[in-house]
């Protein structure tokens, strides 16, 4: 062995020592698979996000992160030096940007697993740029995996960190019980101080409480939204709540014996909600109250039709760890007997209702909720939404619409993200084939380039595959 050689096999050792010691499983770029100082996407058909319709034959010039140039591919040169991807045949839409996610999941009987890391990825995979967890049991893991993400530390979609759950006395075994006002506002400013941009309140908090969160909240620049029961949609308007959860399932507005501050049952609240006329003064005047004070609503059909009889099976199960697997199969055969199931007609009743809302100038957005007895699987699901909300009536680019700039809107960020223009930030989706015409097309995903950077969903989905609900 000469010195020289010995010498390089000295280093060569040292680097094997290194990256034995050193590789980052979630680093971001263990998933890159498009990545240059300039990027020219070509012939590509743009659904932009506002609702216009789809352009074709156009070029996106990407620098720095954003889209430095749009326009008709015969006007758009790619610049000097470009990566260019020819995108003939395929779409590129806005990176979803969807609101009621969760970095937790249905482990077991009444039992929430922590998922941040396989979730995360999950959600970029499916096309997801920007979500709201929507909702915490995991305490400072939501705020911790939002920030290693905002660092360039872990990959995965840009994270509104929700608190904690604001919520009264409680069966449930992974949240605070929020008792007064004080209690409301410590709760609040701790979960400020940590980190986390908004809020959420559930079933059996107070009125008295709702609205020391909401006020504590709105003061540290955190909005509130709600899975109500307790408080009906209308007195949580007065209260000045910015977002409701799960369309207008939750609302117990329409129960006759409505007890303040008392859950009087979510079943109790479906019976009544499944007896409302939709074209009735009742409902349409809590419509109108919702759209003049500003609430915004969040469809979450993809956990309502793993209730609902007669569905397909949702995607993404084989992702999944084996055991959560069979329970979510089990489950799924359960509500295939049940002939009586009010979800039946709920389901789509609840699809109309969200129209009507969206319909009369409601801001509606769109979430998937990852929780009921499994099957609702981080980015496959968020892509199940979107075709759900064209079979509610919504056309293939409103839906796209509604997961995203809706999403951008309702975040005070659409200046920046939620839309395909000039100057705003790169979180695109390409897709094979044309979702404005089918909207199936939006599962073709081939790459999701948040801030300018383009990750493999294949690589994403391949590196958690059998190990959802573990990690
Ligand atoms: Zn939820």
């Amino acid at each position: 062995m000469t010195a020289q050689s010995g010498r390089v096999a000295a280093l060569v050792v040292a680097a094997v020592a290194f990256s034995a010691q050193a590789p980052n499983p979630n680093a971001p770029s263990n998933f890159v698979s498009l990545q240059a100082p300039v990027i020219a996407l070509t012939h590509a058909r743009v659904i932009d996000g506002t609702g216009a319709p789809p352009r074709a034959d156009q070029t996106l010039v990407i620098r720095d992160g954003t889209i430095a140039d749009l326009g008709a591919a015969a006007d758009v040169a790619p610049p000097a030096g470009a990566t260019v991807v020819d995108l003939t045949g395929k779409s590129v839409i806005p990176g979803l940007v969807m609101m009621h996610e969760h970095l937790y999941y249905t482990t077991g009987p009444g039992v929430y697993g922590q998922l941040g890391i396989s979730f995360s990825r999950l959600y970029l995979a499916g096309g997801v740029t920007t979500m709201r967890t929507a909702g915490n049991v995991n305490g400072i893991m939501d705020v911790s995996v939002s920030r290693r993400i905002a660092a360039g530390e872990m990959v995965g979609p840009a994270i509104d960190a929700t608190a904690p759950y604001v919520n009264g006395p409680s069966t449930f075994l992974q949240m605070h019980a929020i008792t007064n006002t004080d209690l409301a506002r410590r709760h609040v400013d701790f979960w400020a101080d940590q980190g986390a941009t908004s809020l959420k309140a559930y079933m059996q908090v107070s009125r008295a409480v709702l609205k020391a969160a909401i006020d504590e909240g709105h003061r540290r620049g955190m909005k509130t939204t709600g899975h109500l029961c307790s408080v009906t949609f209308s007195e949580a308007a007065d209260l000045g709540i910015d977002d409701l959860e799960h369309g207008f399932l939750p609302a117990t507005d329409f129960v006759r014996d409505k007890q303040p501050d008392v859950c009087p049952g979510q079943a109790r609240g479906q019976q009544a909600l499944a007896e409302v006329d939709e074209n009735g003064a009742p409902f349409t005047a809590l419509v109108r109250k919702l759209v003049d004070k500003h609430v915004a609503l969040t469809s979450t059909l993809t956990v309502f039709e793993t209730f609902t009889r007669g569905r397909p099976m949702p995607p993404g199960l084989d992702v999944l760890a084996p055991q959560l697997r069979d329970a979510f199969q089990r489950a799924y055969d359960r509500v295939q007997q049940n002939e009586e199931s009010l979800y039946t007609t709920l389901f789509p009743k609840a699809m109309r209702m969200e129209r009507a809302f969206a319909r009369a100038g409601g801001l509606l957005i769109a979430g998937t909720d990852p929780t009921g007895a499994g099957g609702v699987v981080a980015g496959f699901s968020d892509q199940r939404q979107v075709e759900l909300l064209v079979e509610a009536g919504f056309t293939p680019v409103e839906a796209i619409s509604i997961a995203t700039l809706n999403g951008a809107k309702y975040l005070g960020r659409d200046a920046r993200i939620g839309s395909i223009a000039k100057g705003k930030q790169a979180d695109l989706v390409i897709v094979a084939g044309d979702p404005s015409a089918a909207i199936g097309d939006i599962r073709r995903v081939e790459t999701v380039i948040k801030n300018g950077v383009g990750y493999d969903p294949q690589k994403l989905i391949a590196s958690v595959k059998g190990q959802v609900g573990i990690w």
